[in-house]
């Protein structure tokens, strides 16, 4: 494989590899099973390294995560990474069994609110020091911080960006190098122009590649190339992660796809990419937060139920959790996420209410027929 043209940036160190600074582009996927699981989740890290991942990243969201996690590095001896999302002071927890450590601005800025962000980050950044840490900050259109969104009315990549790039200065400033960003959405559009301008500005700052939720196969891996192949062959792009609704059991594919992706990049394979007109359909990729495990089969039955409004320019978000469903499904037309019991729906903002399982999807189809006029 011809190795990829790449922009200049620093080499960051997560572990044993290397991001950054001319290494080879690293690939990386998430768990999808209950961190404290640690059994299953164990498995489903050594099927992912078993098929090429450099790290692989599981969710914490309380102490039985966190003391799991310990036991899952010793027994895979894999790369970790901790996503900090909902509970960042857990991080001081983690860091010791980590390579690399994430952190969402938005999500930050919603904890301990009278803290300064810069104090908060600047924990961050001495927890990760003291343990040899990387950090990522990981910045998702669907979740900025109010006061960006307040800034750039109407237009969600320049509040990503200025996000990101406030974020890398403060981590600049408080000495702290260690770092990669990222700035995801579920339109690979937005991804591109998102990390075109960021890589503008700061061509120096690492950068994780992903389209968030991008949904079921094959169209997953078709809004991911999109997005991919637009950026790596500009030499944007120092370690990526494909975000697939896929069970358990098939997790490891997101790692194929990522490596097939880069393959095809290096060797100037690049397919044809079809514009995101018409029905689109946006699934989350799943992780430990999914609580009943039904969401996989809802997000196919939704592609398979509205298949007959391909026709029309409407987007339908499923995903598999109430900490980020309400907020990553702003952006569609008709929004799912799922519950234990139920599951919520609403269109646009609005919000319609909650169904069972066996009840959402005529629910749907009728929501569907008043937006395409049928
Ligand atoms: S939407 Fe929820 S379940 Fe889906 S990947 Fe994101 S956090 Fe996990």
């Amino acid at each position: 494989m011809e190795p990829i043209h790449r922009n200049p940036t620093r080499r960051v160190l997560a572990g044993g590899v290397v991001i950054g600074g001319g290494a080879p582009i690293s690939v990386q996927s998430m768990c999808a099973t209950p961190t404290r699981d640690v059994e299953a989740t164990t498995g489903q890290v050594q099927a992912m390294r078993g098929a090429g991942a450099d790290l692989v990243r599981v969710a914490v969201d309380s102490a039985a995560d966190a003391r799991a996690l310990g036991e899952i590095h010793e027994r895979s001896g894999a790369d970790l990474v901790v996503d900090l999302q909902e509970h960042y002071r857990l991080a001081e927890k983690v860091a010791p069994h980590v390579a690399k450590l994430r952190y969402n601005p938005g999500h930050l800025h919603h904890h301990e609110r009278r803290r300064p962000m810069r104090d908060k980050v600047a924990w961050l950044a001495e927890v990760a020091s003291a343990h040899d840490c990387a950090l990522r900050v990981g910045v998702n259109c669907g979740s900025v911080a109010p006061e960006y969104s307040e800034r750039f009315p109407g237009d969600s990549v320049a509040a990503m960006v200025a996000c990101a790039l406030d974020h890398a200065e403060m981590l600049d400033d408080l000495g702290f190098r260690n770092f990669v960003v990222s700035l995801k959405d579920s339109d690979p559009d937005k991804v591109v122009e998102g990390n075109e301008r960021f890589a503008g500005e700061r061509p120096d700052v690492p950068l994780h590649l992903g389209v968030t939720e991008a949904g079921l196969l094959p169209d997953g891996e078709i809004k991911t190339r999109i997005a991919f192949e637009k950026l790596l062959a500009q030499g944007i792009g120092d370690t990526i992660r494909v975000s697939l609704t896929l069970p358990n059991e098939r997790k490891r594919e997101e790692i194929e796809v990522g490596r097939r992706i880069l393959d095809d990049v290096a060797n100037g394979r690049f397919r044809s990419v079809p514009r995101l007109t018409g029905l689109n359909i946006v699934s989350c990729p799943s992780c430990s937060r999914v609580e009943n495990d039904r969401f996989v089969e809802l997000a196919e039955r939704v592609r398979d139920l509205t298949r007959y409004a391909e026709g029309h320019d409407v987007t339908i978000a499923v995903m598999g959790c109430r900490v980020n469903g309400p907020g990553e499904t702003d952006d569609a037309d008709l929004g799912l996420w799922c519950g234990p019991r139920y599951v919520n729906l609403k269109r646009g903002t609005e919000k319609l209410g909650h169904f069972g399982y066996d009840e959402i999807l005529p629910v749907l189809e009728a929501e569907l027929n008043k937006l395409i006029g049928a």
